[in-house]
């Protein structure tokens, strides 16, 4: 793979690559649309994700291409990058635009991308192509950002330069992610701790249902309106910030505040969630992974029936997996209404149960899902200290 890019790479700019850059895509493990409600997720840096290829060139432009994409672009390097439509080439060039208005000196630079991660599914390919980006410009140029400072740097790029509005989770895990690790976050502190996450016989299966994400948006919206009513009503009696500042028991004794009963619903699924997450990291940690898959299926009950963010798709691939004795646990991940689930499978059993899930989801749904066998990786990084011309 990397001697394939490094000859693409010779092939387009006729030179070497200086340096390889590679950043994971994401899952979240468990805690979902938890992080609007000031409590814990637990996503992880997965295997696949994007390279990047780069070298400098003298000529003040930036050549920018993407195996993954038809256009290929040169931009002049300018003191005021503006995003142009709708290109692919947004996502770095408005990374190059940030570390500009920061004041770091860049210079011209031939690029070439490539990403294994599904693109557009959930698997945060924007960004890892984000950090990435923002990984090697740091490296090339010593412009001198903490990771988590590239963290932010590339939300703000998808925030206000993309025009996507994303919390932290998908570029912390992506700069931050660890081998066999899980990481415990709180998206407002940013308190983390890195779970020792060792899958031992199982991996990780991503199963696409390769839905359209329509609803997400609206559904989305009303999800964090409606939190914010049960939030208000609680705070009648209770002094909090967050409906996550309070757990499931102290929740049964002030839920009667909440009148209305489809808020209750909502609340009571983040507040028992965030406490999911706390017995998922204990479990994982143990290596208790019955008791992690245990977990998984009781969130993405929560989510099907209090939060009702799921849909037939991803319950059809949760509903197959809890017949197969060699899945521990399964649940969607992300904001729902499509998208991806995650199941922890038998390595052994890998093919069959993708064979099964692919023939038992298209019955039901009537379109094939794409389904990947993925592992707990690094998080974003340099391939090769040492290239050739270097
Ligand atoms: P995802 O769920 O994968 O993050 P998004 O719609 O947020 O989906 O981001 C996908 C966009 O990120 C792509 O349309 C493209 O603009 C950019 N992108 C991701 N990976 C690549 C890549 N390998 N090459 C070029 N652009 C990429
Ligand atoms: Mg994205």
């Amino acid at each position: 793979m990397r001697t394939d890019l490094q000859e693409q790479f010779n092939s387009l700019y006729g030179k070497d690559a200086t340096e390889t850059f590679f950043s994971p895509g994401r899952v979240n493990l468990i805690g979902e649309h938890i992080d609007y409600n000031g409590g814990l997720v637990m996503p992880c840096a997965i295997t696949f994700g994007s390279y990047l290829l780069v070298a400098p060139n003298n000529e003040n432009v930036f050549r920018f291409k993407s195996l993954n994409f038809n256009e290929q672009a040169e931009v002049l390097l300018q003191a005021d990058h503006k995003k142009t439509g709708e290109v692919w080439y947004n996502y770095p060039l408005g990374v190059i635009s940030y570390f500009q208005k920061d004041g770091k000196n860049l210079q011209g630079l031939d690029l070439l991308f490539y990403g294994d991660i599904p693109i557009g599914s959930g698997l945060s390919s924007s960004a890892s192509i984000e950090v990435v980006t923002a990984f090697a410009l740091n490296d090339l140029f010593n412009a001198g950002y903490s990771k988590l400072e590239l963290v932010k740097l590339s939300q703000a790029v998808e925030n206000k330069f993309i025009g996507v509005n994303c919390g932290i989770m998908d570029q912390f895990a992506v700069a931050f992610g660890e081998k066999d690790k899980a990481l415990m976050l709180n998206c407002d502190s940013l308190d983390y701790q890195a779970v020792d996450s060792n899958l031992g016989d199982y991996l990780l299966a991503i199963i696409n249902t390769n839905k359209p994400r329509k609803l997400a948006e609206s559904k989305y919206n009303e999800r964090v309106q409606e939190c914010q009513t049960a939030l208000a009503a609680l705070k009648q009696e209770l002094d909090i910030n967050y409906l996550c500042d309070i757990d499931t028991e102290t929740f049964g004794k002030y839920k009667h505040l909440i009148t209305d009963a489809v808020v209750q619903r909502r609340a009571k699924h983040v507040i028992e969630e965030n406490d999911r997450v706390k017995l998922a990291a204990k479990a994982l940690s143990n290596n208790n992974l019955a008791e992690f898959g245990r977990l998984m299926y009781a969130s993405h009950q929560s989510l099907r029936e209090l939060y009702e963010v799921s849909g037939i798709e991803l319950d059809t691939v949760v509903d197959y997996a809890k017949t197969n004795p060699n899945v521990a646990g399964a649940r969607m991940t992300g904001a729902g209404f499509g998208g991806c689930a995650i199941a922890l499978v038998k390595k052994d059993a890998f093919g069959k149960f993708s064979e099964e899930v692919t023939a038992y989801y298209t019955d039901k749904i009537g379109y094939a899902p794409s389904v990947y066998a993925s592992h707990i990786g690094d998080g974003v990084g340099i391939l090769n200290e040492v290239v050739a011309g270097k």
